[in-house]
């Protein structure tokens, strides 16, 4: 592996952990952390969350853990082409969807509006927020603290956004939306390669499944470019390698794009270590042109993929189920197993919103089939 970048964080140079520890013996600080997110509960249940498609839907579509996994390949390409601390970088991505509810965005946004509408003063559900609560809090894994105790590097890049009136209660790593600084090269650029990861896995996903037509996705130049470029290297070729060579040099595109404009960037800044760095301005980003057509993208997806009417029929139903569950829960805590039973009516919503954002899919959609059909056995 080549010497980290001046710039990147060093494990050795890490804010360190909430609960004081021994340093880990064979694996640095990042790595430890890394570990830790893959052996945690939250990691394993990504597994039967939904990314765009609802997990019974296909066994083919990406999940919360395959899209994790897809991050994490295309984050520690660029951290390690960039010198930065390819661990720290993983660590990141790998944890960056712990915090999603069931359905996807569909269940977050239900879940949000429960909060406000029950407990007002909550202060509202936010996935991002929530990553963090799993890591600082929700894990039950080790004797003497809650959560998994990772590294302030790793914890600050899980929080991506987070509004103001959080960052003031959540101390140091809330502080830099107060600064308005960046968090770590590494944490900016897990981010970005989300974004890639997404972006070019719902085009896969959603060709497969026949909600997005080759013909309307001509229309998006990034793709049409790639499409044409693939056939003249390869006439005739089959549709579904011609769509994965297309997606691959995509994604080949912009992991160059990212990795030039960010080398540039930094010549031009010259951080001299990583606390410098969070004072630059965003430094990991795209060429001014491709940030145009990934944001292009972007909305192409949203309009034709996350809203098509198949789509939207399923996070209608989801939405609901998780309303509901959030209703039956909050009249009647009974209901909920006797550890998430509070007299504080707002520190009982918060525990709800934290079992309904653990469940998986296929769990809340038992959960619900459970409470609200008659018949049904005790279970
Ligand atoms: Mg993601």
């Amino acid at each position: 592996m080549p010497e980290l970048a001046a710039y990147a964080s060093h494990a050795d140079q890490s804010r360190g952990r909430r609960h004081q520890e021994p340093a880990p013996s064979n694996r640095s600080e990042f790595q430890r952390d890394r570990d830790r997110i893959i052996h945690a509960g939250a990691f394993r249940r990504l597994e039967y969350k939904t990314q765009v498609f609802i997990n019974h839907e296909g066994d083919l579509f990406r999940t919360r853990l395959t899209h994790s996994l897809e991050v994490a390949q295309i984050a520690r390409v660029l951290a390690r082409s960039l010198r930065l601390n390819e661990d720290l970088t993983e660590a990141i991505a790998l944890a960056h969807d712990l915090g999603h509810t069931p359905f996807g965005h569909a269940g977050q946004d239900e879940l949000n509006a429960c909060l406000r509408e029950f407990a007002p003063e909550a202060g509202g559900f936010e996935h991002n927020l929530q990553s963090l609560r799993v890591v600082d809090e929700l894990e039950e894994r080790y004797a003497s603290f809650n959560g998994l105790n990772l590294c302030f590097e790793t914890r600050e890049g899980i929080l991506k956004h987070c509004s103001l009136a959080h960052a003031r209660r959540l101390g140091d790593v809330g502080q830099r939306f107060i600064d308005r600084t960046q968090p770590s090269l590494e944490a900016q650029l897990a981010n970005l390669a989300d974004e890639i990861a997404y972006n070019n896995h719902d085009i896969d996903d959603g060709l497969r499944s026949g909600l997005l037509t080759l013909e309307q996705l001509q229309a998006m130049p990034i793709f049409a470019r790639h499409y044409a470029h693939t056939l003249t290297v390869w006439p005739g070729l089959a549709a579904r390698r011609l769509v994965s060579e297309t997606i691959r040099s995509m994604i080949n595109t912009l992991i160059t794009d990212v990795t030039q404009t960010t080398s540039a960037k930094l010549v031009q800044a010259k951080p001299a270590d990583a606390v410098a760095a969070r004072g630059c301005g965003a430094l990991v980003a795209f060429s001014s042109e491709v940030r145009h057509e990934a944001d292009a993208l972007k909305k192409f997806l949203y309009e034709n993929l996350y809203r098509h009417y198949k789509v939207m029929r399923m996070t209608n139903k989801a939405r609901r189920i998780v309303r509901e569950l959030f209703s039956a829960f909050i009249q009647e805590p009974r209901l909920l197993p006797p550890d998430y039973w509070y007299d504080d009516q707002m520190v009982q919503a918060r525990a709800i919103s934290d079992y309904i954002a653990g469940m998986t899919d296929r769990y809340a959609m038992r959960e619900h089939h459970r409470l609200f059909r008659m018949g049904e056995q005790f279970d």
